[in-house]
């Protein structure tokens, strides 16, 4: 059952615990996890039902936290100074030594974060006293939830609890800006601070192509990113075994015979495979590039639940590129 709290503190234990908790922002409702518990990641995705992993936001009680995890240069902090706490999401380069989950940033080299400015949030953050990785409270393709009554009617008993925040400012999210490139700041998504805001602050600001407007520009907007987060050595799916030149990504028993092993879940746990993606693709790429096989096989996974993200993404990193 999902319970209505009212008390951060309580909140913040249940995220400690590996519970989904459910939190006001300034935005809209978040869906939060500890961003340092994969499996507790993994469940966000679960929870809403999402086909697909997408980079989530990281939540901080203030920028100090926030850069514990990531490479901030003069511009992160002179943005942050003018505009957090607030509906403003940065970048960055992911420090090599955060504990963040990968599937958090969903395998990428860098982390969105932001501190939102909604009293009772930074309360829960402040207690939590670990990253709060969180999407919008709602399930996958739905509108995002401005109330706890909304979150509840999307995500009743499939997340520990709902921290009763009152009423969201409507259809205000954050906008996304990438520093992760020292070149130029990109904003990826328009939202709460005006691009003509940031750029008083850090100068010139690349701006997304409107719907319609044409081809995407290059290499910084998210659609794009995402088919870069992939191993370097080929994938084979849906794989029986692997040759002994071969990797192999396992799931569930793994026959003998593979040049490398990495297994997602012995148990066929798709909540687990789905905590372990993101280091499993990334070890048996280190691991074959060391050993000079020549790819990586996949075994089966089923087309329900969480396994519709993760055969989605292993379907992306096989695609030719
Ligand atoms: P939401 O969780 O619904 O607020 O959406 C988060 C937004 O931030 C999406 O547009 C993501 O693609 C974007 N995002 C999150 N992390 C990253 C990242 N590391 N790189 C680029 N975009 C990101
Ligand atoms: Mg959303």
């Amino acid at each position: 059952m999902t319970a209505l709290l009212h008390d951060a503190a309580e909140a913040a234990a249940l995220l400690r615990a590996g519970e989904l908790v459910a939190f006001a922002t300034e935005t809209v409702y978040g869906l939060g996890a500890d961003a340092r518990n994969d499996r507790a990641v993994a469940a966000i995705f679960e929870a809403k039902g999402r086909p697909h992993f997408n980079p989530l936001i990281c939540h901080f009680p203030d920028a100090e936290a926030a850069w514990a995890e990531v490479r901030a240069d003069g511009r992160a902090r002179a943005l942050a100074a003018a505009f957090w706490p607030g509906p403003l999401t940065l970048v960055l380069p992911r420090r090599a030594d955060s504990r963040v989950a990968l599937l958090a940033g969903a395998g990428l080299d860098t982390l969105a974060l932001r501190v939102p400015a909604h009293p009772q949030a930074l309360a829960l953050l402040r207690a939590a006293g670990t990253p709060v990785a969180a999407p919008s409270a709602n399930r996958s393709g739905r509108v995002s939830p401005t109330s706890s009554a909304h979150v509840l009617e999307e995500l009743s008993g499939r997340v520990a609890a709902v921290l009763e925040g009152g009423e969201c400012a409507v259809g205000v999210e954050s906008s996304v800006l990438d520093l992760s490139s020292p070149g130029g700041a990109a904003l990826l998504r328009p939202g709460g601070v005006p691009a003509e805001a940031i750029a008083a602050v850090v100068g010139p600001v690349g701006r997304p192509v409107p719907p319609g407007a044409g081809p995407a520009p290059t290499h910084r907007s998210p659609g794009l990113l995402l088919s870069h987060y992939a191993p370097t050595l080929p994938l084979r799916l849906e794989a029986d075994a692997a040759a002994p030149d071969e990797a192999l990504l396992a799931f569930g028993p793994a026959p003998p015979g593979a040049g490398a092993l990495f297994q997602l879940s012995a148990a066929r746990d798709l909540r687990e495979a789905a905590a372990r993606l993101f280091a499993g693709l990334r070890a048996l790429d280190a691991a074959g590039q060391r050993q000079g096989l020549r790819g990586i096989a996949a075994m089966p996974i089923p087309a329900e639940g969480l396994g519709e993200a993760i055969r989605d993404r292993l379907a992306r990193a096989a695609a030719p590129r």
